[in-house]
């Protein structure tokens, strides 16, 4: 049997930082009788335009769409800002999301005990926290026609439409139900079926799909409700689901209920293939941070983590994905932090290297 396939895009900036500690992650698992990973790595992004011109050569993503999934690190800086837009390190990532058509957007907010005193919220609030939101990815308001700015009588009118057929609600909602399968088995809908026509579709079709999963306890929720929800009381959810643009909005909210940019991951996934893998890009929600690219201030767990989600999601690895957050767990309870993670003044961070070594030195105990 072929071995699972793996392709590597570093990226720009602190990219390539944080992927050298996944790299570090990978190595320990195929050298202890762990998953061994047919591993490919090509560019995208900047370095992808500096190389070739484009941001995404058409054989990367060609490539893409062969493996079985795609990590990504960051795109992007200020030596691109005055490209031309078709040509900016962001339009290579957004090549691959539209092409690879991944529309169910997974965003964990994890809270690490360590790290409950970093949040803005009181540590009861936030201790323990493990939810997963869902967003859809590929349509709804930022997609949908007619849009632009008119002319009307004499004035401009700004126009955009929220538009959702019943098969792009029916798949993230199959998503979102397998997702909560996996986990709590409680899925929570947020729309605005109570202003919005395409809410009161969405809500009509997730509660459709919801009698194929059983087991799941499907509840609704207005999102602006679900929003005060969220910061109230975090725990009372497991998998959220809701459209792109409550997505977008709710998904931040949840991640930083748990502190630093550098800790989140998120996974896009698209349609199952052949072999029964949903197409998929982990990346970790950074960007690729000029301010102390080159450093080695980077904290690589977003990163390692967007793997750990690779691990459960893509290759049925549950047990070994608990066993990379444990490690981090465990490096964050025995007091390392990155420069990002350090509230308290006269502690020394560690560099990006310390914590990936830390984490695979703490992946060998168990
Ligand atoms: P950013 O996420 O790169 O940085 C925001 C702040 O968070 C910076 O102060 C940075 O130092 C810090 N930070 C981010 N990741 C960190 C990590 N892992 N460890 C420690 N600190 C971290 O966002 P930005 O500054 O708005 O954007 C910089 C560039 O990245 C821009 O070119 C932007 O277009 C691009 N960008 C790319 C992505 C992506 O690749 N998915 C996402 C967002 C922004």
């Amino acid at each position: 049997m072929t071995n699972p396939s793996l392709l590597i895009l570093p990226g720009d900036g602190i990219g390539p930082e944080v992927m050298a500690e996944v790299r570090k992650v990978i190595d320990w698992f195929g050298a202890n009788g762990g998953p061994v990973f047919d591993v490919s790595e090509d560019l995208v992004g900047g370095c992808a335009y500096d190389a070739h011109g484009t941001p995404l050569h058409d054989d990367t993503m060609a490539r893409a769409q062969e493996v079985d999934a795609v990590l990504l690190g960051a795109v992007g800086g200020p030596k691109y800002d005055s490209l031309d837009f078709s040509l900016k390190p962001e339009r290579g990532l957004l090549r691959l999301r539209k092409e690879m058509d991944l529309y169910a957007n997974l965003r964990p907010a994890q809270c690490f005990d360590a790290l409950a005193d970093f949040s803005s919220l009181k540590t009861e609030v936030v201790s323990g926290l493990d939810i997963m939101i869902v967003r859809e990815l590929t349509s709804g308001v930022y997609f949908g026609e007619p849009r632009g700015i008119i002319e009307e009588g004499n004035e401009r009118v700004g126009v955009n439409t929220q538009r959702y057929t019943e098969s792009e609600i029916d798949r993230v909602a199959r998503s979102a139900f397998e997702l909560a399968m996996r986990r709590g088995k409680r899925l929570c809908s947020m729309e605005k079926a109570n202003v919005m026509e395409s809410g009161v579709l969405w809500r009509e079709v997730v509660t459709q799909v919801g009698k194929d999963y059983p087991e799941v306890e499907l509840s609704h929720m207005y999102a602006d409700a679900g929003a005060m929800q969220l910061t109230r009381w975090p725990k009372q959810f497991d998998v959220i689901v809701t459209d792109n643009l409550f997505g977008d909005l709710l998904s931040d909210l949840a991640a930083m209920l748990t502190g630093s940019l550098g800790m989140l991951p998120s996974a896009s996934l698209g349609a199952p293939m052949a072999n029964g893998r949903p197409k998929a890009l982990y990346e970790p929600v950074h960007g690729s941070a000029p301010d102390i690219a080159g450093q080695g201030k980077a904290n690589p767990i977003a990163c390692i983590l967007s793997f750990a989600m690779a691990l459960r999601y893509s290759f049925d690895r549950g047990e070994d994905a608990a066993r990379v957050e444990r490690a981090v767990e465990t490096v964050l309870a025995d007091g390392l932090r990155t420069a990002d993670l350090l509230g308290e003044e006269g502690k020394a961070p560690v560099s990006t290297s310390e914590m990936g070594d830390a984490i695979v030195a703490a992946l060998a105990k168990g």
